[in-house]
């Protein structure tokens, strides 16, 4: 399904003609706006450092989705294999295992130039690199590093171990329930009162049901062998938890260093800033997904639909802003009047 490149030939629409759309990330992001260019007759290209899908393909075995209209009650698995079922009946461009390191601006185009080397010449950029690659770390002491995991894929592994968790947003409490499932003696620790913000109210009910002990409040201050260390926020108490494996889900942060690297300006959060039609401080760059300030599959669908739409708008008016200049360029109307002279030997 995926296209390789073959030699050093920058990567173009046809007959050197730039791409319209250079697509970084083959997340859902990437993907719909790759299939939305081809619907509006663009030609888009979409790259990946990894996979089509990686960060979806790296969710728990078998986690059921929430909030995907069409796979409701269903896991990721399924949801994966319908994009990939349309990324190869749609024809779409996917390059995996190509990683963007840099974009430059060559006189109008985008110059985006892989690790190996590999260039790609595109009008516009879309950046769909998500967030899913920087996991926030724990900034306390770790002197077992081997007993911490910043992502949990198959649970039944797990079955009679104990199993520290540390977060309280969605993937901790979904990874507790998974886990949970699976006969493992877990413990979750949370450095808030309650669950708060983002976390899925269905999955935080279920997690108060189960026997899963909770510990809130708590700050996690150390971790030696087999041991997590906690100091209770209010009272100070320590506590001293014994776990054969510790996972640690504190939210993720974007590549600034990437992002940076080619010029976004970004917010306090790490996401870059960017307009009402997602473009970024550099014109003709956009940025959609995890990278905003909406980080759900959904709206990463909508963004990419949305950037394809308003880039088709921006090339036409482009196109048209050009042939009005080369109508009323001066040296080009004498060009032209010379030429019809010497056609018509007037
Ligand atoms: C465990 C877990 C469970 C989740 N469950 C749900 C859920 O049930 N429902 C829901 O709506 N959301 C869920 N989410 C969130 C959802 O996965 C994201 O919101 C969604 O994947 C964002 O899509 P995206 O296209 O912005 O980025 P991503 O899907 O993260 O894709 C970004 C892609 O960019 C690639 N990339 C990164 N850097 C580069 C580079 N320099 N060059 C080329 N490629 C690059 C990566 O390899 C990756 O494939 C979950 C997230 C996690 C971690």
């Amino acid at each position: 399904m995926a296209h390789s490149i073959q030699n050093n030939t920058p990567v173009t629409a046809s007959n050197s003609k730039p791409l319209d759309i250079l697509i970084i990330g083959a997340g859902p992001a990437g993907i719909s706006c790759a299939s939305r260019a081809k619907e509006l007759n663009l030609t888009a290209t979409v790259v990946d450092a990894n996979t089509i899908l990686h960060t979806i393909k790296q969710y728990p075995k078998h986690k059921i989705l929430f909030g995907v209209p069409g796979y409701y009650g269903k896991t990721w698995e399924k949801f994966v294999a319908g994009m990939e079922k349309n990324v190869l009946d749609f024809g779409l461009k996917v390059f995996e295992n190509t990683d963007i390191k840099s974009i430059k601006k060559n006189s109008e185009l985008f110059v985006s130039t892989t690790r190996n080397g590999k260039k790609f010449h595109s009008k516009k950029v879309v950046v769909a690199t998500g967030i899913n690659d920087n996991p926030k770390k724990l900034a306390v002491p770790i002197k077992d590093d081997k007993l911490v995991k910043y992502q949990l894929k198959d649970a039944s592994k797990y079955k009679n171990k104990k199993i520290t968790i540390i977060g309280g947003g969605d993937c901790a409490i979904e990874a507790a329930l998974q886990l949970d499932e699976c006969n493992a003696q877990v413990t979750l620790c949370h450095r808030k009162l309650k669950f708060t913000g983002n976390a899925n109210p269905s999955n935080i009910q279920k997690l108060l049901d189960s026997d899963i002990k909770i510990i809130f409040n708590c700050n996690t201050t150390q971790i030696t062998k087999k041991c997590v260390h906690l100091a209770d926020k209010k009272t100070g108490k320590t506590t001293k938890l014994p776990a054969e494996r510790v996972f640690v889900f504190i939210g993720k942060r974007a590549n600034s260093d990437f992002l940076n690297s080619i010029g976004l300006e970004l917010q306090e959060n790490s996401k870059p800033k960017c307009n009402e039609k997602l473009e970024s401080n550099v014109p003709g760059i956009y940025v959609a997904g995890d990278l905003t300030n909406e980080p759900l599959i959904l709206p990463a669908v909508y963004q990419g639909f949305k950037i394809a739409g308003t880039i088709k708008k921006e090339i036409n008016k482009e196109a048209m802003q050009e042939s009005q200049d080369t109508v009323s360029s001066p040296s080009k109307i004498n060009a032209v009047s010379k030429n019809a002279s010497a056609a018509t030997g007037i």
